[in-house]
């Protein structure tokens, strides 16, 4: 889509985080956005950095951030911190020379929201600021209502309230909450990150009207400043790949091989991690579903581990010929194939996108942050999706077999391909995330 519009080549500067859920969506809006006539500059953190050779259209900014890896167990918010003070300078510097190459338009900062340096930044500068927001949108009022729910004692909570609805969240349960416990200070930080916005002049959300309309109207009324839901952008965007590890291109011709919808696609995204008991629990579960399975173990996801080593033994041997194991899958295209039937996902949001657009159902294991409410929105809400209610061989098994095989699967399908439609409609003239679109682009050319 875009590409019509033509209008100049007015700069906008990108900046982009270092992980892979929010790397990739950043680099497909830069991709819409090109396409539409603007030029991008795009800010990244030399660790994690996106490879340039696949955005020849893209000028890249390194920003030295002085980390060499992210570590999973390290203080989120601490790092945050650093990340965003050792990247402001470098960034103002930029700006600061790019203000006087740019004599006839404003620059345009977009950046991802925990990439937080650059509004104050813009705002010292007097630059238009917008915030990317790669989550789901019905992740944002359970988050926002923390606060509120701890002042009214509803924080730790209680086991027997887990399966109970929270009032005012329908349809979410307080198991579906992002945090069961008393918010500890890194969570107290982050709500208070996700409040603060208020500086930037709109929010830009990869989502669709039609997908979360209520989640979205309430987010108008709390952040009171123009919000683009402008998505899928896995779709909207000709994007080569955005991977960090080294896509294993080689499954697609084992999934030409496979019978139609046929095959299990497994991965729980770049973050996630399992240890050998559930490592195990998975194994037998796919080895006893019978069915083909494609598994993505990312190396270092379980704990202790270089990659596979842990896996149990005799598991190869028995799955020699039904499955692959691999490091890291071309998600997009596995995920667009059609021998896969089935994707049993963490429900991170862009692993949902991806999934619900190219119609294929889910068997959700949410392991933190926005997952556990994407994956009650996917089974309950848009019925695409079955719960793991516990990570089981016999459960595994079970799910594996209802999504594949029984008609409770097909329905899912049915239901997972309309979706797929409606997200095609979104992005044709005259489609919700085509009409924000256009919004956006008038409000950013409107800043000149
Ligand atoms: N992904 C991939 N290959 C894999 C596993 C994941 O390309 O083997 C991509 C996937 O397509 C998605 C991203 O990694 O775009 C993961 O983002 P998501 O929001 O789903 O989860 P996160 O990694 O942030 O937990």
């Amino acid at each position: 889509m875009g590409g019509e519009r033509k209008r100049s080549s007015k700069p906008l500067v990108l900046v982009a985080s270092p992980f892979q859920g929010h790397m990739t969506p950043m680099l497909q809006l830069g991709s819409v956005l090109h396409s539409n006539g603007f030029s991008i500059t795009f800010a990244h953190t030399k660790l994690n950095s996106p490879d340039p050779s696949n955005h020849p259209e893209f000028l890249f900014l390194p920003l030295s951030d002085n980390f060499s890896a992210i570590d999973a167990s390290a203080n989120y918010t601490k790092f945050l911190e650093a990340l965003n003070n050792n990247c402001k300078t470098q960034l103002q510097d930029h700006l600061s020379r790019k203000i006087k190459d740019e004599m006839n338009h404003t620059i345009t900062v977009i950046h991802d929201n925990i990439m937080y340096f650059a509004e104050e930044v813009a705002s010292n500068l007097n630059l238009p600021s917008i915030v990317l927001r790669s989550c789901s949108a019905s992740y944002m009022p359970a988050f926002l209502s923390l606060s509120y729910l701890h002042a009214k004692g509803q924080l730790p909570v209680r086991d027997s309230m887990m399966e109970e609805l929270v009032p005012d969240l329908h349809p979410l349960r307080y198991k579906d909450l992002p945090f069961h416990s008393t918010p500890t200070e890194v969570a107290t930080e982050m709500l208070a990150l996700a409040e603060r916005i208020r500086t930037p002049s709109a929010i830009i959300w990869n989502t669709m009207d039609f997908l979360e309309n209520s989640a979205l109207t309430q987010l108008q009324e709390h952040y009171k400043i123009p919000i683009f839901s402008i998505g899928p952008l896995n779709q909207m965007a000709r994007c080569p790949s955005t991977s960090f590890l080294e896509e294993d291109t080689g499954c697609i011709s084992w999934l030409d091989k496979q019978a139609p919808r046929s095959v299990i696609y497994v991965s729980l995204g770049s973050l996630a991690t399992m240890d050998e008991t559930e490592l195990a629990e998975t194994a037998w579960g796919l080895a006893k579903s019978q069915q083909p399975f494609l598994w993505v173990v990312r190396p270092g996801s379980v704990s202790g581990s270089e990659w596979i080593e842990f896996l149990p033994e005799g598991f190869m041997e028995e799955v020699r010929g039904t499955g692959v194991v691999l490091k890291w899958a071309p998600q997009k295209q596995v995920l667009a194939h059609s021998a896969v039937g089935g994707f049993w996902s963490h429900c991170g949001w862009n692993s949902t996108l991806e999934s619900i657009t190219e119609g294929v159902p889910m068997i959700c294991q949410p392991v933190m942050g926005d997952q556990c409410v994407n994956s009650r929105y996917l089974s309950y809400v848009w019925g695409v999706g079955l719960e793991l209610e516990i990570l089981e061989r016999k459960v595994v098994e079970s799910a594996i077999r209802r999504l594949l095989v029984d008609v409770e699967g097909e329905e899912m399908r049915r239901r997972a391909n309309s979706m797929k439609e409606k997200a095609k409609c979104c992005m044709c003239k005259g489609g919700s995330s085509f009409n924000s679109l256009q919004e956006l682009v008038e409000l950013i050319t409107l800043s000149d």
